[in-house]
């Protein structure tokens, strides 16, 4: 069968068609500044030149109509017509308590999901426009949601609750509920598999490191924590959000600087991490590796600072789970960036862990990094969520 998977920001919407028989991408592509001048689709087909169209999306519906031309055209489709595509997968941030796994989207969910966009006002009201875009111009297709949150709803209450008056959580469900979940669960899934084990029998540390960045512990094939909270601006350090900071931070710096409550939300979220600490450098460790290595102070802090906020907290997963037998590193950072490793690891040879330090420096593939005496294995496991969604929708139908 062929699965299309949408991932809908409010201006962006990115797609991938993967069969899931054989897991193969045939075709992928991003429709960019939708609702704004100068919107453009980028659509390619693997083995095969990039196409861009540069033409006017005024809204969601006309850019998954000029997905679905791209997919069937004559000339840079991979398919004869919409029909070929037995089902579409989108991906929905804030699933809330009601969701645990995937659904079949129908009207309700939609309320359900509509209801639980006041816990993420930036993603949930986007990822509505994708399905209902959808949804008008594929009629009958069966439409999938699969939830970032949904991994961690097996999270222990002593886990997710916050240290707030009880009331919040019963009224307004104020919890702790994490993001990335898709990835955690592919990730820690076949990290396990690289070791030729069940998930089931193992204690894992997923290390999510791209851009936004969250650490989760799966023990024995559920997750039982992850750094992010209520909204993915808690835990790590991240690109440009600032994770864990003291909550009187807030009114102290309102005071001092004259913001107002959703300015210092938008500093939290947009000028803080890597990038605030390094001085507004960069929020790419690549800049911020280079300028490291040229001296520059700031980014050496900044890169300390993330590294540490890691290796806590995978120190207190451990003591979480109660042990550890897998560390994987993912995502963009995760697969690819030596020097976040390397930082990283260097915290942990009180728990046994070597590493080889040239496998260490290896990008973007399936890698034990580990030497076999470590005590505990250490992977480099690149995740890959739109499969992820491709092989929960195949679950599902
Ligand atoms: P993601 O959000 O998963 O796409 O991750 C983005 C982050 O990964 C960027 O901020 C980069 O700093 C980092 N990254 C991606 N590729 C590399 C690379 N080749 N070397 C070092 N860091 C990289």
């Amino acid at each position: 069968m062929k699965i299309l998977v949408i991932n809908c920001g409010s201006s962006s919407l990115k797609y991938q068609l993967i069969d899931s028989d054989s897991e193969a991408v045939l075709a992928k592509g991003l429709a960019e500044r939708i609702g704004i001048d100068g919107s453009s689709l980028t659509h390619q087909v693997p083995g095969r030149d990039k196409v861009e169209k540069k033409e006017s999306m005024p809204d969601h519906n006309v850019a998954v109509r000029l997905v679905i031309e791209a997919l069937t055209d004559h000339e840079h489709g991979v398919i004869d017509s919409l029909s070929e595509i037995g089902a579409v997968g989108h991906r929905v941030v804030h699933g809330g308590e009601k969701f645990t796994s995937a659904v079949l989207i129908d009207d309700k969910v939609i309320e359900d999901i509509d209801a639980l966009s006041a816990l993420a006002p930036l993603h949930n009201p986007a990822n509505l426009i994708g399905i209902d875009a959808c949804r008008k111009n594929m009629p009958g297709t069966p439409m999938v949601a699969v939830f970032d949150t949904a991994f961690h709803q097996s999270m222990p209450k002593k886990a997710y609750l916050y240290g707030l008056p009880y009331e919040y959580y019963e009224k307004h469900k104020v919890r702790r509920y994490g993001f990335h979940g898709t990835s955690h669960d592919f990730v820690s899934r076949h990290a396990a598999e690289m070791m030729g084990k069940d998930r089931k029998d193992l204690k894992i540390i997923v290390c999510h490191l791209g851009n936004g960045a969250s650490v989760s512990a799966v023990k024995y094939g559920k997750c039982v924590d992850t750094s992010m909270g209520l909204t993915p601006l808690e835990g790590l350090l991240m690109g440009t959000r600032s994770g864990d900071i003291d909550p009187a931070i807030i009114s102290y710096i309102s005071e001092k600087e004259g913001l107002s409550l959703q300015e210092i939300e938008a500093v939290l979220n947009k000028k803080s991490g890597v990038f605030g600490l390094s001085g507004y450098l960069s929020s790419d460790f690549r800049d911020l590796d280079q300028a490291a290595q040229a001296g520059n102070e700031l980014a050496k802090n900044a890169l300390e600072t993330y590294c540490y906020r890691v290796a806590k907290y995978i120190g207190s997963y451990v003591v979480a789970m109660q042990g550890i037998d897998i560390i994987a590193f993912t995502a963009g950072c995760g697969e690819n960036n030596y020097s976040v490793r390397k930082g990283i690891c260097d915290y942990l040879d009180c728990l046994g862990v070597t590493v080889d330090d040239e496998k260490l420096k290896i990008r973007g593939e399936d890698l034990i990094v580990s030497n076999p005496d470590s005590k505990v294995t250490v992977m480099i496991v690149p995740t890959n969520e739109e499969l992820a969604i491709a092989r929960q929708i195949m679950e599902l139908i």
